[in-house]
């Protein structure tokens, strides 16, 4: 017992506390609080400067954004910014930059057409088996990358009880639905009383076997995770709860800590990364930031070409670039820490896995396969 301590503790130490920046004169119990943290989110170009030295370009870019798309910062995923350039993946990632005004022609407002195939409103059904329940358009960091730009951080089209009644009560109707993935927004800004009240609507259900929460707490506001929260989610297992780090930077101690908490729990935990330019497109920092990930016993699961939403064109990176990333992984660390990179096609096609070549022929029953050295190996099949 003493030695698993002892262990966990060594691991611990790799990870850097994020600390409290300028809010050092806060009280402990304030700042370990998840409903201060939101309700002390950088809102404003006043509250940013006392935490950054603001450009003009995010200046401008805040006066003609913020009414499309808020911006909301949690004091701690804040102190993680650096205050001196604006190039840091944390700041890029939470305040506005004037590219968000550039709209492509072939930029789309709803890329993955989720409200295309919405039986009730809040539920998207595309697949027989799989469902995708959106609770909340609040989040604690408003993710300047978002693909739901369209709705979230718009409180007025947030979902109400009696939108998550009917949703609710069209999967409880649906038997063909095995899998529910509950969404926002981040469903973990709900109160654990409006989760657990889903969540035990859920279960009870004989068709319902998982339950999927998609989260970002545990990057921007890690202080979520409560007792309570750990106590109530307990109940309800199995729960797979997936959440989003793009940068080795936001794997914190506090990151940490929570993310112990949940495994500990018994939560399985997987990473959904999107691939962000000028933040995370180069193999090192991917290589860095998926060992960060299986150190806090989550498991990369996806990368994602970033999506064609509108205003976020700027972050979008070449296809080559993810597969260069998945090159450089694959065979050069475990294949446990390698994601699936996916394009999630346009118009609602679903995730489409897009791989490096490793064929380099194919005849009959004979397979030429190259291997991450580009050591080419025959392979045959049986007669
Ligand atoms: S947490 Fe997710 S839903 Fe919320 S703003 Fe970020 S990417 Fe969008």
């Amino acid at each position: 017992m003493a030695l698993e301590i002892i262990t966990v503790n060594k691991v611990r130490e790799r990870f850097k506390p994020a600390g409290k920046g300028v809010w050092a004169h806060v009280p402990d119990s304030d700042w370990h609080s998840w409903i201060w943290q939101q309700q002390q989110r950088v809102k404003n170009m006043a509250q940013l400067e006392k935490v950054i030295k603001v450009t003009d370009d995010e200046r401008v870019a805040y006066e003609k954004s913020n009414e499309m798309f808020n911006m909301g910062i949690t004091p701690y995923y804040a102190t993680l910014m650096d205050p001196d350039d604006a190039t840091c993946p944390v700041r890029q990632q939470s305040v506005p930059s004037t590219k968000e005004l550039n709209i492509l022609p072939e930029d789309l407002e709803d890329p993955l057409a989720e409200e295309r195939d919405m039986p009730v409103p809040g539920v998207t059904h595309r697949y027989p088996d799989r469902v995708l329940f959106y609770t909340t358009h609040n989040c604690p960091v408003y993710c300047r990358h978002c693909t739901r730009k369209r709705k979230v951080s718009d409180p007025g089209s947030a979902a109400q009880l009696t939108q998550l009644d009917n949703g609710l009560k069209y999967i409880e109707a649906t038997k063909t639905i095995r899998d529910v993935i509950i969404s926002g927004g981040d469903p973990l800004s709900l109160s654990d009383d409006r989760l657990e009240w889903i969540l035990s609507r859920l279960r009870a259900c004989d068709h319902i076997e998982t339950i999927r929460l998609g989260s970002r707490n545990l990057v921007t506001l890690p202080f979520r995770i409560t007792d309570n929260f750990i106590n109530m989610i307990r109940k309800y297992h199995p729960i797979h709860i997936n959440t989003h780090f793009n940068h080795p930077k936001e794997c914190t101690q506090e990151a940490y800590d929570t993310a112990t908490r949940l495994a500990d729990a018994g939560c399985t935990l997987g990473n959904q990364a999107v691939l962000l330019k000028g933040i995370n497109d180069k193999p090192e920092i991917f290589k860095e930031l998926v060992h960060k990930l299986m150190l806090m016993r989550i498991r990369p699961y996806y990368i994602y070409q970033c999506d064609l939403s509108q205003g976020i064109s700027h972050f979008r990176t070449p296809v080559e670039k993810g597969i260069e990333i998945i090159e450089a992984l694959r065979g050069h660390t475990s294949g446990l820490c390698i994601p699936q990179y996916v394009v999630d096609a346009p118009g609602g096609g679903g995730k489409i896995p897009v791989n490096p070549n490793y064929i380099v022929k194919h005849e009959g029953k004979k397979w030429v396969l190259r291997n991450f050295r580009k050591q080419e190996f025959t392979y045959f099949e049986p007669n």
